[in-house]
């Protein structure tokens, strides 16, 4: 194999973007992924205006817009009713993706999977978990496997979006400071739908409530509930089809079981690595920042990432600019993670769980505010989409 080349760290969502970006440079990638296939767990499913925008370079945007279902409009709600609603379509002069779609990550991976195979120079190696990094001055080595077993695969650049226990992380030694919250999230998923039981519900809804808070999310043929859980809790508990039941018929009673397709309970953390470049690795993704899910800023972020240090690469790698280019992604990207998705993911959730009546009303009159003055609802649905983001690292 040709050790000039790009070595890609995790088959998830940034790293199929990073690689697919840099295969579509002329430039050879290697994806080492540690699962003998894609992975296929239910994680994320809000795609934001931009990343869309983004993912328009990819050539498979199309394909996936019509596996997604589009969410054009966003609300907060409390049981008795609707809050406030946004509708992204005021932010069409900005994006050409004027609503969140909502689909399954794992979805997009497997088309971006299926556009990298078909690019010269790009190859994904299954069953391959990276377990070490080494350096030398002129090229990376990732040290695949354990002992005499160990295979190695040597680039000029790697980049690790190996998600957040990150190997490559850990084998640079770099800190991921921050912490994690002590109640975990369940996510449950039903085709009932809530839809035609709640009056003018929105595809993403976020329900605010002092007891018990909670989310809902339609994705094709589901609705995805996700729910906070107490620390004391077992996971048996949590996931016992009793407590789901009963957690479900706090947001609707219906008298009779939910039908149900999925559930998931994950540990939620705020946490951001102290480095995203030591020497000729880079660290993208989770292996670089994860927040909890209120606002749907971890995944999204990271494809921001991913294409901030693509886009770099490629200047780098063709000559059009000097190492020092590569610096500016850490000096971009990081800021962002530490202070507006950590940020804004604490106050959403902060928000929604309010039990302080003063904080509850607050929250309230803030968002009824802000939805009906079209230039506070225009600025806030910048920074919800995350382009205020984006803005944000282009300054720096
Ligand atoms: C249960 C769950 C639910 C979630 N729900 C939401 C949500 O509702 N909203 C939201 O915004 N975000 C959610 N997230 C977070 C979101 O899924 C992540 O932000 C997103 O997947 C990050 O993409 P990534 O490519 O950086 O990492 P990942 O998607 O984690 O991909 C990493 C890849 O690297 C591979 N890998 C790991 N270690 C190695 C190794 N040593 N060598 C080689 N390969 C390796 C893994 O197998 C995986 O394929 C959720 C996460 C979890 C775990």
């Amino acid at each position: 194999m040709n050790s000039d080349r790009v070595l890609v760290v995790g088959a998830g969502p940034v790293g199929l973007v990073v690689a697919l970006h840099l295969a579509q440079h002329d430039i050879p990638v290697t994806v080492l992924e540690a699962e003998s296939a894609l992975p296929e767990t239910l994680r994320a499913s809000t795609f934001h205006p931009p990343t869309l925008d983004m993912l328009a370079s990819t050539g498979v945007l199309d394909d996936f817009l019509a596996l997604g279902l589009k969410a054009p409009t966003l609300q907060y709600r409390e049981r008795a009713g609707c809050i406030a609603e946004f509708d992204f379509g005021r932010i069409a002069d900005v994006t050409a993706h004027p609503y969140r779609l909502q689909c399954e990550q794992f979805k997009l991976n497997r088309l971006l999977y299926q556009r990298l195979a078909t690019l010269p120079g790009a190859e994904v190696c299954f069953s391959s978990e990276v377990t070490g990094v080494e350096e030398d001055g002129s090229s990376v080595t990732a040290v695949v496997g354990h002992g005499g077993e160990a295979r190695h695969f040597r680039g000029r650049y790697l980049v690790g979006a190996d998600g957040a226990r990150s190997n490559v992380r850990k084998a640079l030694d770099i800190p991921f400071d921050g912490f994690t919250w002590p109640e975990r999230f369940l996510v449950v998923s039903t085709p009932f739908r809530f839809d035609e039981k709640f009056a003018g519900l929105a595809p993403v809804s976020y329900f605010a409530d002092p007891v018990e808070w909670f989310f809902l999310l339609r994705v094709p043929g589901l609705w995805r509930v996700m729910f906070p859980t107490r620390p004391e809790e077992s996971d048996a508990d949590v996931l016992s089809d009793a407590s789901v039941e009963r957690r479900l018929q706090s947001v609707l009673p219906t008298g009779t079981p939910y039908p149900l397709e999925h559930r998931t309970l994950y540990p939620v953390h705020q946490r951001v690595a102290a480095r995203y470049r030591q020497g000729r690795a880079f660290l993208a993704g989770d292996a670089a920042h994860i927040n909890n899910p209120l606002g749907g800023m971890g995944m999204n972020g990271g494809i921001h990432d991913g294409y901030n240090l693509a886009e770099r690469l490629v200047r780098v790698w063709h000559g059009k600019a000097p190492d020092a280019e590569l610096d500016g992604y850490e000096r971009q990207r990081r800021p962002i993670a530490l202070e507006y998705a950590n940020v804004h993911s604490t106050r959403n959730k902060l928000n929604l769980e309010a039990r302080d009546r003063d904080r509850q009303e607050q929250f309230r009159r803030t968002m009824r505010e802000t939805a009906s003055d079209p230039k506070r609802a225009y600025d806030y649905l910048l920074q919800v989409s995350m382009i205020a983001s984006l803005r944000q690292a282009a300054r720096l």
